[in-house]
């Protein structure tokens, strides 16, 4: 009963004409005016964000803004995102040169830094001012921006002795900005550089340098990184991947049918699956002797118990009880705590649990809103930095305070702007939403306005049609026979004349009302033109069809047809036929009218059929 069922649905949501208004203004901001000429990296993110304008489009700009960032908003953005990078290295700047003065780093390796990142800020803000960064494929220059600190880090790792850990902890941001802004396949190609190049630099520095650095510990420290690398690929390639077969039964049974409880759980599996490899570097660090074994065994079970006891919460459904059912700070504090105890008992290689502290905190990234995403950075700084005070005044020869001092700046520079990166996000995620919803608005006002009459809120003539010629597919090819009926209002013209063509419109939206009120479920009416409608009769004969016509006259002619005019009644001749195998639609219809000449000539207020 196809078109039965098309012609319910499309009926229970006849009779809400009024919601057909002037144009859709998300469809007016859609002017090809605001279309992105190009679209890569940064700009496709901002392609599908920008629908309408961006919120800076409009926004004054002050002198001393206008000096430092141009007149242009899409240059503007480009700008103050690259000066916000610039901040964050210019601190960064300064605490390695800080760290060099006390003699922690070696000062010569420490201004090359300084040097290569300043000249770095100012040739990226040269080039964006000067717009010549339009002259690149991807005109926000997001790659180089990412490229180069990354490198620089590395390059930092290879000098920095016992302090590399905290290098290792910048990486995150940096891979974090181009996880905000970059393509998956570019994301991609971003993890792979950072991944070969860090396996390299290590590789490198044990070969030439093996009474320093371990190869065991230097292989706890990759896989940190990796574990960071890898959750950032995955959540870009997350939402194109589908699995079918086999993996979609599997998928079933871990994690449940309902969609939103699947993402959940998914989500919650990444997570999951950090914290058993977490536990086994832990486990490989116990048998290096790096760790004592207590301490690592009752922290192992700390973090399984948490991967049980979140799975079980979710897979239940008792998350549901709680107000954010994707339990998402918990689960950030639970490991954020995981993080800072490891950091206690980690050893010589406790700096590359900082690294960490940052993936953590990008877990947030899609459920926490700005705020508690710098409530959670909060949470993690003053948690480490308690951990750090405690452990150096507990066993100061094992954690000495100037190391701890050096990592904590670390983290002070990496873990808020993570925070600010995260917040970005957020904003964007909701954009996006809005956009989508805005969209879905759009296409439903567009498929109104395409089939439903605007007055009486009826389908439209070509609706008709189509739907006509469904049904008759359908007939043809062994189901129910139907009927057309063509009405017409009789005398419809003296309406008009006699009380304004306002009145006229309101008798048409009457009978249309009392029409659909009166018709079965399963016909359909149209307006077929002026005063005149389409009636397509399913699952009936030409005797039952009759009947029915004559249900509607009934009412039709005891209705008051106007509120402004009082007593107003009209009648409707119609004709009516059956729907024949052999011939179209068209001649089908024709006979229709045919019919309904005979009634108009035989006295109107009448059915003719044939
Ligand atoms: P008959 O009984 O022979 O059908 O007479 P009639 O007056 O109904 O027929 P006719 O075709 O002469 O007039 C139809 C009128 O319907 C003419 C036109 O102005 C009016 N009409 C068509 N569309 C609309 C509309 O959307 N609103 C109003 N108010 N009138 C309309
Ligand atoms: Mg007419
Ligand atoms: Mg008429």
């Amino acid at each position: 009963m196809a078109v039965t069922n098309t012609s319910k649905s499309h009926l229970t949501v006849v009779g809400a004409p009024q919601a057909i208004h002037g144009p859709n203004p998300a469809l007016a901001a859609t002017g090809p005016g605001h279309a992105p000429a190009t679209a890569d990296g940064e700009e496709a993110r901002e392609a599908a964000t920008s629908r309408a304008p961006h919120p800076d489009a409009h926004q004054p700009a002050g002198p001393v803004s206008t000096l430092l960032l141009g007149d242009d908003w899409k240059q503007r953005l480009r700008t103050r995102r690259s000066l916000g990078g610039a901040a964050v290295y210019a601190l960064f700047a300064i605490v390695i040169n800080l760290a060099a003065n006390q003699g922690w780093l070696p000062t010569v390796p420490v201004h090359q830094v300084s040097f290569v990142l300043l000249g770095m800020v100012a040739v990226f803000y040269g080039l964006l001012r000067s717009g010549l960064n339009r002259q690149f494929k991807d005109p926000s220059l997001t790659m180089p921006q990412i490229l180069l600190p990354a490198t620089v880090a590395a390059w930092m790792y290879t000098f920095s002795g016992p302090l590399r850990d905290g290098v290792l902890v910048i990486l995150a941001p940096v891979l974090l900005f181009g996880f905000n802004h970059l393509r998956p396949s570019k994301v991609r190609l971003l993890s792979g550089y950072v991944l070969a190049l860090m396996g390299v630099v290590m590789i490198s520095l044990v070969h030439h340098d093996p009474k320093s650095y371990d190869m065991g510990k230097e292989l706890v420290r990759f896989m940190l990184v990796a574990v960071v690398v890898v959750t950032m690929w995955q959540y870009t390639a997350n939402d194109t991947e589908e699995s079918s077969g086999l993996l979609h039964a599997l998928g079933v049974l871990l994690f449940t049918e309902d969609p939103k409880q699947r993402l959940r759980i998914q989500r919650y599996m990444m997570a999951a699956a950090n914290f058993v490899i977490c536990t086994i570097v832990l486990a490989y660090a116990v048998s290096t002797g790096a760790v004592n074994e207590t301490a690592g065994w009752w922290l192992g079970t700390y973090m399984m118990a948490n991967v049980a006891v979140f799975y079980a919460l979710l897979r239940t459904g008792l998350n549901l009880h709680f107000s954010d059912p994707s339990l998402t700070l918990p689960q950030i504090m639970v490991a954020l705590t995981c993080v800072v105890w490891s950091y206690a008992i980690l050893g010589e290689s406790r700096g590359a649990a900082l690294i960490l502290l940052a993936l953590v905190l990008m877990f947030g990234m899609f459920n926490l809103t700005a705020r508690q995403t710098r409530m959670a950075a909060f949470f993690a700084l003053c948690s480490q930095g308690l951990t750090m005070l405690f452990m150096a005044t507990l066993a100061p020869e094992r954690f000495p305070v100037r190391q701890e001092m050096v990592n904590f700046l670390f983290a002070c520079t990496s873990l808020p702007t993570i925070s600010v990166l995260s917040g970005q996000l957020t904003t964007l995620r909701h954009r996006l939403q809005s956009r989508k919803e805005e969209l879905a608005h759009a296409l439903e006002r567009i498929q109104t306005l395409a089939t439903r009459d605007e007055l009486t809120g009826l389908f439209n003539r070509r609706h008709m049609m189509e739907t006509l010629s469904l049904q008759k597919k359908f007939s043809d090819q062994g189901g129910r026979i139907f009927c057309v009926g063509i009405l017409d209002i009789d005398h419809f013209k003296n309406v008009n004349d006699t009380h304004g063509h306002g009145v006229g419109d309101e008798v048409l939206r009457h009978f249309a009302q009392h029409a659909q009120s009166v018709m079965r479920d399963s016909d359909v009416i149209a307006r077929w033109g002026g005063e005149e409608f389409l009636l397509m009769l399913t699952d009936c004969r030409l005797d039952q069809a009759e009947a029915g016509l004559e249900r509607l006259r009934e009412v039709i002619n005891a209705a008051p047809m106007s509120d402004t005019v009082s007593g107003l009644r009209v009648t409707f001749s119609a004709g009516l036929t059956e729907q024949r195998y052999e011939e179209t639609l068209d001649q089908t219809i024709e006979r229709a009218d045919q019919a309904l000449y005979r009634a108009k000539r035989g006295g109107r207020n009448r059915t003719s059929a044939s």
